[in-house]
């Protein structure tokens, strides 16, 4: 358990560093987490893909990560750090 998880971007497949902010999606039912990179493509490909998987008839629950530097550890946006200064597009 002491290895650390490679994070993927379920968006671009690149890597996301654990100590960048990034934004992660959990499917209630299975646990599975999907992460996304803070940058404005990824948040919008989060947004769609989560649409999608809503449409499918899925439960999520949308997780904020703080950078490590990050003295904010509140989820949200407009945290002390900055981490989710671009506006999140997410479709309602
Ligand atoms: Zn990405
Ligand atoms: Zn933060």
């Amino acid at each position: 358990m002491s290895r650390p998880r490679v994070i993927r971007c379920a968006a671009c497949a690149g890597r996301i560093k654990p100590h960048h902010p990034h934004i992660g999606v959990e499917d209630l039912e299975t646990g599975v987490e999907f992460s996304y990179h803070v940058r404005l493509g990824c948040q919008i490909r989060c947004a769609e893909e989560t649409d999608t998987r809503l449409e499918a008839g899925k439960v999520f629950a949308a997780h904020h990560y703080h950078s490590a530097r990050c003295p904010d550890e509140a989820p949200g946006f407009g945290c002390a750090g900055g981490c989710f200064d671009t506006p999140m597009a997410v479709a309602n």
